[in-house]
């Protein structure tokens, strides 16, 4: 490399377009390509989802709680977006094909659970069964599978009550 290529370089340099962005805002605009090409941290959408906690079991990464409140008969799903490692399984798993999914938003970079966007979470009524009166079950995820087998969505009961009813006395 002789002193005058580097010169040049160094000139071509300054004149030219910067090759960095400043991070996380300003600068030359980002190219949108390669954002097309990768996977972003995922998040729920509340509408398709029916907190029956399928993604929660798949999540290599352990980043989706299931919190069930037996008496507020509410379930919470949390992901914590600082643990997600934007794999995709959840996705694929999803039984609606709606409930999460991969955002654009690739910035794990966060000083807390309380931050904004540090967490994505959804809520959802559990149901109580007609028998014994426990929560079993989110009623959207019921409502769901009744869609699926065609059956009315009625009144529930409870794993525990449906055996009990079936076993002869
Ligand atoms: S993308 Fe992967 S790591 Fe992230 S929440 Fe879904 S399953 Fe877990
Ligand atoms: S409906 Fe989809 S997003 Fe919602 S809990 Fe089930 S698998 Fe997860």
């Amino acid at each position: 490399m002789t002193m005058t290529s580097v010169l040049r370089d160094a000139l071509r340099a300054l004149a030219g377009r910067a090759a960095t962005t400043a991070f996380p805002q300003g600068g030359a605009a980002p190219d949108p390509a390669p954002a097309r090409r990768s996977r972003g941290l995922a998040a729920f959408a509340a509408d398709g989802c029916v907190a029956c906690a399928a993604c929660a079991r798949v999540c290599p990464a352990g980043a989706i709680a299931v919190r069930d409140d037996a008496r507020a008969l509410r379930r919470r799903l949390v992901l914590d977006r600082g643990r997600c490692v934007s794999c995709g399984t959840c996705e694929r798993a999803c039984i609606t094909g709606r409930g999460i999914a991969l955002s654009r938003d690739f910035d794990a970079a966060r000083t807390g659970p309380d931050q904004p966007g540090a967490t994505s979470a959804v809520e959802k009524p559990l149901a109580s069964c007609r028998d014994c009166g426990a929560a079993f079950a989110p009623a959207a995820h019921l409502a769901w599978i009744a869609g699926r087998a065609g059956a009315p969505a009625g009144a529930a009961v409870c794993p525990a009550c449906r055996r009990s009813a079936a076993t002869p006395k």
